[in-house]
């Protein structure tokens, strides 16, 4: 048995891709490890979105390098968007890394080894083939996933993304909308619900898209309620939804299909219309916090959490304060934040009035420490209240303890005890929250 090391950067669309590299290995193999000095191949599933986590790519490359001068047997692969978008040069950049695959072409890993070994010593890389879609068909995602959770599981919907919004590169890296068939959806679901998992997340670099290239029939509601009908499913997620296409249909099936999850992520980028114009993002703050306020209505106990980006190019004070108040309106669960970065490609990095790294660093630390304040208090809100919790597995935090999940996607902490078990669907009462997670007593199993 050979054993295999994936370092995983970026979002959930990359965790399933890491899931699909290790099924793909392991039928030739190969055993995931834990520890990359006991490894014999490593793979670097690569995210481009943020100029940081490119570079932290890069470094890591380095750091194998030395890895790969002590035993040269060892095999370095490099996949993801970085991968996708850079292509050869990674090999030029990096001579000892021995083969480089793409979003598009996981599938191709057993064939590029083959390659390797006939051509011992030449590095191999792969064409950029962003028409191929892997997950059309679904004997393949059968066989190839290795999922790393034995109750909860992403599914890929839909790949790439039409919307070009003028700072992100994904529409580069992973290409057009490609949504797969519900059927070829649906039966994968029931193979899991068969296998024991209860909760599914849909994924996709906008859900609220899927179908569209199908041309419409079946929306992201009506995947919904298709796949409520799977028995075994408990719990269904989805993300990322986009304010231009999130709509009254999906707030209505959240709201009454009790197997979907009371959670919604939905990026709002920037409180000021004139950046979200530029960042093209095709709708106007007051229309998002319409859409944000009829789904409070429909779902009033529902999760929501945003991205927000400090520093976009022209971002003046007065636009950096409208995203400070639009957090303090919109009292978002949690926010992903970060600093505009310029990435290839794409349109905002040829922008004049790019703003300096002092002031998005600044930005970003008020940004962090608002929402940190609100993310505080409205974990606070939740001590004295009962939630419904999936057990997901041990905590972190040591093995006398077990974690799992609100169905608003709050993480919560419990004593271990007898007759209690991973998988498990059971009450708890919040007996304290931090910032980060919410501690619980069981009230019911
Ligand atoms: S919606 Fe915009 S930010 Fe999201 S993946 Fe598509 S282009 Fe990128």
């Amino acid at each position: 048995m050979k054993h295999l090391f994936i370092k995983t950067f970026g979002c959930q669309m990359n965790e399933l891709d890491s899931e699909k590299i290790a099924g793909v290995l392991s039928d030739l193999g190969y055993s995931l490890t834990d520890s990359p000095d006991s490894a014999d191949m490593i793979i670097l599933n690569t995210c481009s979105v943020r100029e940081k986590a490119e570079s932290k790519c890069y470094s890591d490359l380095g750091r194998l390098n030395e890895l790969k001068k002590e035993r040269p047997d060892l095999l370095i692969g490099v996949g993801g968007c970085v991968a996708q978008q850079e292509g050869t040069k990674i090999v030029k950049r990096a001579p000892y890394v021995d083969m480089v695959f793409g979003t598009d072409n996981i599938s191709d890993i057993p064939g590029l080894l083959e390659k390797r070994r006939e051509k011992a010593k030449n590095r191999v890389s792969t064409e950029r083939r962003r028409k191929r879609v892997l997950l059309q068909d679904n004997s393949i995602v059968k066989s190839t996933v290795l999922r790393n959770h034995s109750v909860k599981a992403l599914v890929n919907i839909v790949d790439g993304c039409d919307k070009f919004c003028t700072f992100c590169v994904v529409p580069f890296t992973r290409g057009r909308e490609r949504s797969r068939k519900p059927e070829d959806i649906c039966n994968e679901i029931r193979g899991l619900a068969a296998s024991g998992y209860k909760e599914v997340t849909l994924l996709g670099q906008n859900v609220d898209s899927y179908g569209k290239d199908m041309g419409g029939g079946t929306g992201l509601a009506g995947l919904l309620e298709m796949i409520s009908e799977i028995p075994g499913i408990e719990r269904i997620r989805f993300m990322t939804s986009h304010p231009a296409d999130f709509n009254d249909n999906l707030i209505t099936a959240i709201a009454k299909l009790p197997k979907v999850c009371n959670h919604v992520h939905l990026p709002l980028q920037s409180g000021s219309d004139a950046m979200l114009d530029k960042m093209k993002r095709n709708y106007t703050y007051a229309e998002y916090k319409e859409k944000i306020t009829k789904l409070r209505e429909a779902v009033p106990d529902v999760t929501i959490t945003t991205d927000i980006i400090a520093g976009f190019p022209g971002e003046s004070d007065a636009d950096f304060n409208k995203t400070l108040k639009a957090l303090e309106e919109m009292q978002y669960d949690a926010a992903y934040t970060f600093k505009y970065s310029k990435r290839p490609y794409t349109p905002a990095r040829t922008y004049e009035e790019q703003v300096t790294i002092d002031v998005k660093k600044d930005r970003l630390n008020k940004v962090i420490e608002l929402q940190n304040s609100i993310t505080l208090a409205k974990n606070k809100e939740c001590e004295g209240k009962e939630f419904e919790i999936l057990i997901e597995g041990e905590s972190k935090r040591g093995s006398v303890s077990l974690t799992g999940r609100t169905r608003g996607n709050k993480i919560v902490h419990i004593q271990k005890q007898e007759g209690i078990f991973i998988g498990d669907i059971i009450q708890v009462r919040i007996t304290f929250a931090t910032f980060s997670s919410l501690m619980g007593e069981v009230v019911g199993f």
